[in-house]
């Protein structure tokens, strides 16, 4: 089993250099990525000589009140947020890791997932290292420790070298800032320019909050340092098949951020209108699940030519630490964020368009909830195929047993989620976007097929729909 905290992490990641402020603008960035990792948020600077450094749990606004982001003074910074669903929410494991070994203060922030984290930490625990975190990350930090090359950059080549899997990395020393992407691109990274200082960030709406241009992405395999000297780019690792992650664009990045060069919003938009090609119904109004699902939901209704309603409504200030009463309210958990407005959804026949189902409870709660605000009928569309896969490249995904469509046909799907109607994107309509062509991305959630081995550690249970699942 992982060790808890682990593994299934979702991050975004940001790094500054050359800017009086750099803390303040590794916020902002931070800020403008929240959407990839809520749990707890970390900030380093750098002055030229110390790193300081702030982490807490929680969200972004809330670590880091102004007086602390003053502390934090420096040309140089790099932050994360992180998000992590499986069990410690302990400090110790939010990010930047930070530690001062042999040759200064070095820290470090990973949006990703090493597949062979475990047996290179046993290996190195074998040797005498002493780990402080339960984090996949810290293995890079020992790795870069024991290294005898000359210079940081060859050793954090050094160390990447011995790792496996998904990362966008940023790190910091008190003299450099160092950005990196694994060979096979799984997570963004892009980089961009504001008055002379440089900046990395997961996502584009980051540079976009800071009012830096866009330059270019990270490239695959690209190791990338800034210092004094200015930008230099290296490519220490072997080249490998590109695996983009597909869920990116589906799901998880911001819609108005540009990801692997492309806009994501768009890119949402035209799965709608493929899956409105793929799977049309006749139907009186097109319905999204808010916010995710609202993009492919307006390319639906374009295609399909049916009105556009938000007939449902999220409340945006409810968070994770919201208590549930016990026994009072049944599905709650669902309503408290979602409210079906009846005025617009009584005597309708609803397509309603969400970009993936998972466990299929929140399908299941927001199908029954359109139904009691009077619709007619409800059909289910989803801008993505069926989710029958776990995610060991960094998207917090639950075990395979726990992922409805691993074990169950669309028309059992159906039924547990009381639709009169279910219909997946097609996998090859996934890739419409891209015109068809399919270059270098992972979609091994969908199709299983999975671009670098790991060991899968959970047992294959079968989740049984209608006796456990059925009073949730
Ligand atoms: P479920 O009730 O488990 O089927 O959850 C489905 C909902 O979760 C959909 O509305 C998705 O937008 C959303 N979702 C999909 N993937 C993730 C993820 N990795 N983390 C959090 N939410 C997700």
């Amino acid at each position: 089993m992982p060790r808890d905290g682990a593994f299934r992490e979702k991050c975004g990641v940001v790094g500054v250099y050359g800017h009086p402020e750099a803390a303040n603008l590794a916020y902002l960035g931070l800020c403008a990525l929240q959407h990839r990792g809520q749990e707890a948020a970390g900030i380093v600077s750098s002055d030229g000589h110390v790193l300081v450094s702030h982490r807490g749990l929680g969200l972004v606004a809330d670590v880091f009140p102004e007086e602390i982001v003053r502390r934090l003074r420096g040309h140089a910074a790099i932050g994360h947020n992180r998000y992590s669903t499986t069990g410690a929410s302990h400090l110790k494991n939010a990010q930047p890791l930070v530690v001062e070994y042999g040759r200064g203060g070095l820290a470090v922030a990973h949006n990703g997932n090493l597949v062979n984290a475990e047996s290179v930490r046993e290996e190195l625990e074998g040797r005498g290292s002493i780990f402080q975190s339960t984090v996949d990350t810290e293995v890079i930090i020992h790795l870069i420790a024991a290294s005898e090359a000359d210079t940081l950059e060859d050793r954090v080549a050094a160390a990447l070298r011995q790792v496996r899997g998904a990362y966008s990395l940023v790190f910091l020393a008190t003299d450099k800032l160092i950005a990196a992407r694994d060979p096979r691109g799984f997570r963004p990274l892009v980089l961009g320019r504001v008055k002379g200082a440089w900046v990395v960030a997961s996502e584009t709406c980051a540079l976009d909050l800071v009012d830096a241009t866009y330059e270019r992405e990270i490239e695959p395999g690209e190791l990338v340092v800034v210092s004094e000297d200015g930008l230099q780019s290296y490519r220490p690792l072997p080249p490998a098949g590109g695996a983009a992650c597909i869920f990116e664009y589906i799901y998880f990045a911001r819609p108005d951020s540009l990801v692997f060069g492309r806009n994501v919003y768009q890119a949402r938009k035209l799965l709608g209108r493929q899956l409105a090609r793929e799977a049309p119904v006749p139907a009186d109004i097109v319905v999204p699940v808010p916010d995710s699902g609202v993009p492919a939901a307006i390319g639906y209704a374009e295609e399909a030519g049916i009105p556009f309603e938000m007939g449902l409504i999220r409340n945006h200030y409810v968070g994770r630490t919201f208590i549930e009463p016990r026994d009072a309210i049944r599905h709650f958990g669902v309503k408290v964020k979602l409210n079906a407005q009846r005025g617009v959804l009584a005597g309708k026949r609803v397509v309603v368009v969400d970009d993936s189902i998972v466990r299929g409870t929140t399908s299941r709660k927001i199908v029954k909830m359109i139904r009691a605000a009077g619709a007619h009928t409800v059909h289910m569309r989803i801008s993505s195929p069926a989710t029958t896969g776990p995610c060991y490249y960094g998207i917090d995904t639950p075990t395979r047993a726990e992922l409805i469509a691993s074990s169950h046909s669309i028309e059992e799907i159906a039924r547990y989620i009381t639709a009169d109607s279910l219909a997946y994107l097609s996998e090859e309509g996934m890739y419409a976007f891209l015109g068809g062509r399919r270059p270098g991305f992972c979609d091994a959630c969908f199709t299983g097929r999975y671009p670098i081995p790991f060991e899968e550690t959970h047992a294959h249970r079968q989740l049984v729909l209608f006796d456990a699942l059925e009073e949730r």
